[in-house]
């Protein structure tokens, strides 16, 4: 099975549990403001792999990956924009008892990825914010398909990682956390949240590709706000980490 892929890192740490063979396809229906990888906002740029070929370079590092409890994270861009492709990649996995994640911003097509998800161990969703007009001003879409995903996850009982975003002045409102929080809170799959404070690192991409960077004068949060926010987290006893 063909799909569109950006790149790929063979010991990533960051993208769930252990060392993780970390794949990044191409193609991506948000435009988030503080997005690392705008070079894989276009479906059509980026090459074409066979699964048949990743997975037999994927079982190299299989020895890592058991050491380590890690395994295959499928990222991007947004994986589920080529369901085909990240299901049949996970399938080999399972059949190689290769631990599968899905990296995803949730704004997707529900049954469309339902076939992956019967194949996926993991799911790290990324919910931008709990605030309706401000998850649309920061993605360019709308919040709902997000928290509707997050509760199918619920009820098929698949392990979920919440990734949080923390910018100032667009996702540190208080309320706005508090807000998530409570959500969190009615989900029994939720494993961890993390907090990821916000970071330049992908500005130069914009750059290069002459889109337009709104976020150049946002300075990095403080440490103060980032554990405030961690602690509103902690008061309804969920597992936060930064
Ligand atoms: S969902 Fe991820 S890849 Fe897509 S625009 Fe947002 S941060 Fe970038």
């Amino acid at each position: 099975m063909i799909g569109r892929i950006h790149s790929v890192e063979t010991c990533g740490t960051v993208d769930g549990p252990g060392i993780r063979y970390i794949l990044f396809t191409q193609g991506c229906p948000l435009r988030c403001k503080y997005c690392h990888n705008p070079d894989t906002w276009k479906m059509n740029d980026g090459k074409e792999e066979d699964t048949k070929d990743l997975i037999q370079d994927i079982v190299k590092y299989k020895s890592f990956m058991q050491f380590s409890g890690g395994g295959l994270t499928v990222s991007g861009g947004e994986p589920l924009l080529q369901p085909d492709f990240v299901k049949d990649l996970f399938m080999k996995c399972k059949q190689e008892g290769v631990h599968t994640c899905l990296d995803t911003s949730g704004f997707v097509d529900i049954e469309k990825a339902n076939p992956v998800l019967d194949y996926t161990d993991l799911v790290l969703l990324d919910i931008k914010s709990y605030n309706p007009t401000v998850f649309k001003e920061l993605t360019g879409v709308p919040l709902d398909p997000t928290l509707a995903f997050a509760k199918h996850l619920n009820e098929r009982n698949i392990p979920v990682w919440i990734r949080y975003v923390f910018v100032p002045n667009i996702t540190d409102n208080e309320q706005d956390i508090e807000d998530l929080a409570q959500f969190l809170t009615t989900l029994n799959n939720v494993q961890r949240v993390d907090i990821l404070p916000f970071h330049k690192m992908g500005e130069f991409k914009w750059e290069q590709l002459g889109y337009e960077y709104s976020l150049m004068d946002t300075e990095q949060p403080s440490k103060e706000s980032v554990e405030h926010a961690k602690s509103i987290f902690k008061k309804h006893n969920l597992p936060v980490f930064v």
